[in-house]
């Protein structure tokens, strides 16, 4: 039994049957704090992980956008949920080689993660809130960033839980189920909130559907492949698809402007993803073959082109990001 799964066994003894949010903010809030979980030694690979192009099309896209909104120079890079920090590593130098001198901003929670994230960018700023980032305009991105926040299953109008069976976990009820994520919402409305207030943008990367629907799609990943989401709590990564629709709803709700919602794929190829792997391809040339297979990665239908999806928010006053028309 893991440790964490001893803890919220002896809570649903004392609290009764734990709903699946509390379980899920539970289970990811261990798992990150404890471990890097990503790249091959790990259990899932991201997408700046796979490739530096994904981070310096980001970088590139978040420059245009600030040359646009007139290059202010009190404008910062934000980012949430940073991981090892490769997304702004990469982002960074793109943005620095654009002209901009901006501080770096992370929101995370944890210390592991941070101290990985340190090492990539030493001069950064460390956030627990997003609420506690700097009144400046922002360059913010968010990668695979919503999907870890808690949601709540709602099975049959009643809230799913999860008791005690046995020596494991089990749900307390199975049946059409409809996904809410207050946690969610509460993140895209307060960089909504932050952007109209400071002007900026924002950029929103993650699995999910742009219709909403109905449907449990919670899963757990470990060491590259499913597993069951009741297993092992705290040792496996719990996500489940970002509701694109009502990330737009929120944020219009906010007075942000919002792009549509694109596939990661048709987004990094108008962003210049051929062109970038072109180039890294000819001054690398032993690493042609690579360059090509983590390009096809990012942007190929059946891997994370269509499933992963991108929109960007922005205040009133600044330009909608590049890539969305
Ligand atoms: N963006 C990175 C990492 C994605 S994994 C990448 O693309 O590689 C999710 C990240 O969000 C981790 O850094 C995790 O520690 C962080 N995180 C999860 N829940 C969080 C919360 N509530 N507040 C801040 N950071 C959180």
């Amino acid at each position: 039994m893991t440790p964490l799964e001893r803890a919220l066994r002896e809570r649903i003894a004392a609290e009764g049957p734990i709903t699946v949010e509390s379980f899920m903010e539970a289970c990811n809030e261990y798992y990150y704090a404890t471990r890097d979980p990503f790249g091959t030694a790990g259990d899932f690979t991201t997408a700046p992980e796979i490739s530096q192009m994904f981070g310096e099309l980001v970088g590139a896209c978040l420059a245009d956008a600030w040359t646009r909104a007139g290059r202010p120079a009190e404008a910062v890079y934000a980012e949430l949920g940073p991981g090892r920090g490769t997304l702004a590593l990469d982002a960074l130098r793109v943005l620095r080689s654009a002209g901009f001198s901006g501080e770096c901003h992370f929101v995370e929670t944890s210390p592991v993660l941070r101290e990985m994230q340190r090492d990539a960018v030493p001069d950064a700023h460390w956030h627990e809130l997003i609420e506690e980032l700097p009144n400046a305009p922002s360059l913010l991105v968010a990668n695979e960033f919503l999907d870890a926040l808690p949601i709540r299953q709602i099975v049959n109008g009643t809230e799913r839980r999860i008791t005690a069976l046995g020596g494991g976990l089990a749900f307390d009820r199975d049946g059409e189920t409809i996904e809410l994520s207050p946690a969610r919402e509460a993140a895209v409305g307060a960089v909504a909130e932050h952007l109209v207030k400071n002007g900026g943008v924002a950029l929103f990367i993650d699995y999910g559907h742009d219709r909403s629907g109905k449907g449990d799609t919670l899963q757990a990943v470990r060491r590259h492949g499913f597993a069951a989401v009741l297993a092992d709590p705290g040792e496996q990564d719990l996500t489940s698809h970002v509701d694109f629709v009502a990330v737009v709803q929120i944020a219009s709700n906010s007075g942000a402007g919002v792009t549509s919602v694109v596939g990661q794929g048709e987004w990094l190829d108008r962003l210049g993803l051929e062109a970038r792997a072109n180039s890294l391809a000819r001054s690398n040339p032993s690493r042609s073959d690579d360059i090509r297979a983590a390009a096809e990665r990012l942007t190929g239908a059946d891997q994370m082109g269509q499933l992963f999806k991108v929109v960007a928010i922005h205040s009133p006053q600044w330009p909608a990001p590049a890539g969305f028309e």
